[in-house]
């Protein structure tokens, strides 16, 4: 049987260890676990465990688990899917967080259903954006490419129901050190440009301490956690 538990014991210990041997402290890198496609009954293990940070890509699916548990009140949840104009609704209603900001029609809707959802519910904060680049160009088709990111860091930045909080990538498998170090120098670009820029949302079960190693401050681990993905 899995045990989450230990499994986010040993992602905790990872992260530390990457933090050390890059003079970085542990707690500037955020744990995300990736939840997806996993039953809540894992979740709230992970939970238990002291996970307070969740991922999800299929926003239904999300929906359906945030609503079932609504009793953890403390649990922060991020979308990290692919986002189509049709679910900025539910998205600006259900998340804290969204890492997958690659559009700024896309921006502009999350803003208006975001102020709207905030009329509704006063202890709702602006939502936490992070935009998604297409740092591995030839093989990704998703995310913002490096020449328009700063037409869109702007746009997201003059958002009033917005925060922007910073980068999040999918570097391809085995992407070499250039590309995240390109990465890094993006997203130090972009905080020297932004004040509430803080985060970069990079590495996986599988290039944790690479995208350590590159100033990540929040690492979305699924696999590593739950398990592999049916
Ligand atoms: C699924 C997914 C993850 C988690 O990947 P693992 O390899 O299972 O750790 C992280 N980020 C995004 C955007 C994902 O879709």
């Amino acid at each position: 049987m899995i045990n989450i538990k230990n499994n986010i014991a040993d992602i905790e210990q990872q992260i530390s260890l990457a933090c050390q041997q890059n003079a970085r402290k542990s707690e500037e890198v955020c744990l995300l676990a990736v939840s997806k496609t996993k039953p809540n009954s894992l979740i709230e293990q992970a939970y238990q465990a002291g996970q307070r940070h969740f991922g999800e890509n299929y926003l239904q699916e999300a929906v359906e688990k945030i609503q079932a548990l609504k009793h953890l009140n403390d649990l922060c949840w991020h979308f990290i899917g692919p986002i189509q104009s049709n679910k900025t609704k539910l998205i600006a209603e259900n998340f804290t967080w969204v890492h997958s900001v690659e559009r700024l029609k896309i921006a502009e809707r999350l803003n208006n259903h975001r102020q709207q959802a905030i009329a509704a519910n006063k202890d709702l904060k602006p939502l936490n954006v992070c935009l998604q680049l297409n740092i591995s160009e030839e093989i990704s088709k998703s995310g913002v490419s490096a020449s328009e990111l700063d037409e869109l860091a702007n746009f997201v930045n003059q958002c009033e129901y917005l925060t922007l909080r910073g980068l999040m990538a999918i570097p391809e498998k085995n992407a070499p050190k250039s590309t995240y170090m390109q990465m890094q120098r993006l997203f130090n670009q972009l905080k020297a440009q932004y004040p509430s820029v803080d985060t970069l949302s990079l590495g996986m079960s599988n290039d944790l301490a690479q995208a350590i190693a590159a100033g990540s401050t929040m690492v979305r681990i699924g696999t590593a956690i739950f398990g592999a993905r049916g």
